[in-house]
């Protein structure tokens, strides 16, 4: 089942699905959050679709994870932890921390969400627990450490932005304001630059073609979401800071 010839698949299919996403959401923004134009009839509360669509992250990598020949290995074992962290959080944590709200989201989005998960989960986790050679020495190599580092440095950027964010309404508010301090002087989008370092630094630890695409997978989602951000904060507020780049500081 656990088939390499699948994993190669897996893997250079999201390589190649990566420029086609990008371009897509050129031209259409993924229709939630402030670019949800009309309400869509076909939609769940905004808090159950972010659960029900990042959980395959948990139950989809576990299920392959621990019937992998590796998976009571030290390092697939510290690799799993490091991805439950991030979607512990992001699955179980984050749709209560984000600030009550009568916004929904469509069912199309959740559906897409999912099936990605679906896909991604499989393929990291079969690339950690069956696939991949990490024996206990991987620890101290430098791709592990720096890749960590970078996967820690992306979560606290990633943690802080959102947190950020949330704070700006107060109980019962639904509007928008400027975010303001802090990477919010640089970029529009510093959550989106928090979750991109993430998965580069996983990508890095894992040293994987699994890896490496996830992290392309999420720049050719989070790059065009946040430009698309920025266009809308220009147009909505005259005092906007024109300098203010949409995800990577100075640079766009
Ligand atoms: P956004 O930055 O669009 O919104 C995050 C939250 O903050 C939402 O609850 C939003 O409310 C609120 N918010 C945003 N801007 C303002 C503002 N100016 N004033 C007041 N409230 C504001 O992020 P997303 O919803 O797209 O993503 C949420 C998290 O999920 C992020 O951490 C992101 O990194 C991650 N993510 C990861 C992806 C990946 O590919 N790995 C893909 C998508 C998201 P509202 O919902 O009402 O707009």
């Amino acid at each position: 089942m656990f088939d390499p010839a699948l994993q190669q698949f897996l893997v250079w299919g999201l390589v190649v699905l990566a420029p086609i996403t990008a371009l897509a959401l050129v031209f259409v923004v993924a229709p939630y959050g402030r670019h949800q134009k009309s309400k869509s009839r076909a939609s769940l509360p905004a808090r159950w679709g972010w659960m029900l669509m990042e959980s395959p992250s948990l139950w989809m990598f576990a299920w392959v994870f621990f019937q992998g020949q590796h998976a009571n290995r030290l390092v697939p074992l510290l690799l799993m932890a490091v991805w439950g962290v991030h979607y512990v959080h992001r699955t179980l944590i984050w749709p209560f921390r984000m600030p009550k709200s009568p916004r929904r989201i469509p069912w199309s989005i959740v559906a897409g969400a999912f099936g990605f998960q679906l896909w991604n989960s499989y393929m990291n986790a079969a690339q950690i627990a069956h696939l991949g050679r990490y024996p206990d020495c991987w620890l101290y190599t430098p791709p592990f450490m720096a890749g960590l580092l970078l996967f820690g440095l992306g979560m606290a950027i990633n943690l802080w932005a959102d947190s950020r964010l949330f704070a700006l309404r107060k109980p019962g508010e639904t509007g928008y304001k400027i975010p303001r301090g802090g990477l919010y002087e640089y970029v529009v989008s510093p959550n989106y630059l928090g979750e991109i370092l993430e998965w580069i630094g996983w990508a890095v630890m894992t040293w994987s073609g699994a890896g490496f695409a996830f992290a392309l997978y999420t720049m050719a989602n989070l790059v065009p979401r946040a430009l698309e951000h920025r266009r809308w904060y220009l147009e909505q507020f005259p005092d906007f800071p024109r300098g203010r780049k949409a995800v990577f500081p100075g640079i766009l």
